[in-house]
């Protein structure tokens, strides 16, 4: 199949390509979605298999209008709708009871769905001139979430109908998962609104442990899509803990050509191996917009091994944190 690459004056084009039950990769404020019909269980069943997803990994279905989640969700309580007018449109997913409407490939046979209003005017405009749209990531199963168009191409060309070309990212990393189909809501997965937000608009929000642990074998995972190798790159990822001096010692020492160094601005000066810059140490924001663009740079250049900073987690760190220790296997060094 060949595959389109459309500028953001070509919406009509694409939503034409969706409403034939086609698959559309769109840019989003998070990272790239790969789209289709959420309402088309055929087209949404391509998803899967253009990215090589796991058919028990369930999908976000992207909404432009809050009138459109009606059709989509049984039950919209009293704090979702605390959430929708603080946050939507924004990076910010919720998990609610589903209508008889969602086709079981978008919510993988569970009796839930995930909601998003992204804040995107393209995405929501292609949105609006077709339908709500099921979007995972649009980069291939197990690899970083593409945040240019350049990175879906690299991914998905001969595999998906058309590319929107919108320009990169400004969140970087994917939309926060937050469940209201348990009470006390639970976080499943964090992104560019945080969970100090969260609590302050809704009061208790439970942190799933699989934010910060890998799933102990046998336990089963509130969201499927942690269970899952997840945002790694082909290059060895190990992660750093200790002081600053500690680290740039211990890098230093690794000087073999295949190395590289995932580093904060700061670090730079000091460095003796080749580095890739991740922003500002307490830059948490622009560190998840860089992170998964420098994971990807890190393998076109061919490295074999990258050292990073162990992230914080408070504020968007915890998104950062949570993908880089995922990237890495959990692997971490204390220094
Ligand atoms: P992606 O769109 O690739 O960023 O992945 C969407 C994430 O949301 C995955 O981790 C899914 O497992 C999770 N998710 C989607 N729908 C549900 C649901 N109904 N219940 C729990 N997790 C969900
Ligand atoms: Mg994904």
């Amino acid at each position: 199949m060949k595959t389109l690459m459309l500028n953001v004056n070509e919406i009509e084009k694409a939503a034409e390509i969706i409403r034939q039950g086609g698959l559309v990769a769109m840019p989003t404020e998070t990272v790239y979605g790969l789209a289709a019909d959420a309402y088309n269980g055929r087209a949404v069943a391509n998803i899967f298999r253009a990215k090589g997803r796991p058919m028990d990994n369930p999908l976000i279905v992207h909404i432009s209008e809050l009138s459109q989640i009606y059709g989509l969700v049984r039950e919209f309580p009293e704090k979702a709708r605390i959430l929708a007018d603080k946050f939507w449109p924004g990076p910010l997913t919720m998990i609610l009871p589903k209508s008889a409407r969602i086709p079981d490939e978008v919510s993988a046979g569970l009796d839930t769905v995930a909601v998003r209003c992204p804040s995107d005017v393209n995405a929501r405009k292609l949105i609006s001139l077709s339908s709500p749209l099921a979007a995972p990531s649009a980069n291939l199963s197990g690899s970083p979430s593409p945040t240019s168009a350049r990175h879906v191409f690299n991914d998905m060309n001969g595999r998906i109908d058309a590319i929107i070309d919108g320009g990169e990212c400004d969140v970087g990393v994917e939309s926060t998962v937050i469940t209201l189909a348990t009470d006390p809501p639970r976080l499943l997965r964090p992104g560019g609104i945080t969970l100090e937000q969260l609590r302050e608009a809704i009061g208790e929000v439970v942190l799933d442990d699989a934010v910060l642990n890998p799933l102990k074998s046998g336990e089963k995972a509130a969201s499927p899509g942690m269970k899952y190798k997840h945002y790694a790159p082909k290059a060895e990822l190990v992660l750093l803990r200790g002081s600053e001096e500690s680290f740039l010692g211990f890098v230093n020492s690794r000087k073999d050509g295949r190395t590289a160094v995932l580093c904060y601005d700061e670090d730079m000066p000091y460095l003796e191996l080749p580095f890739i810059p991740l922003g500002r140490a307490a830059d948490y924001e622009v560190q998840a917009s860089r992170l998964f663009s420098a994971l990807r740079e890190a393998d076109d250049k061919g490295f074999e091994r990258v050292y990073a900073h162990c992230p914080h987690t408070d504020g968007v760190g915890l998104a950062v944190y949570n993908r880089m220790i995922r990237a890495a296997g959990f692997k971490v060094i204390d220094l």
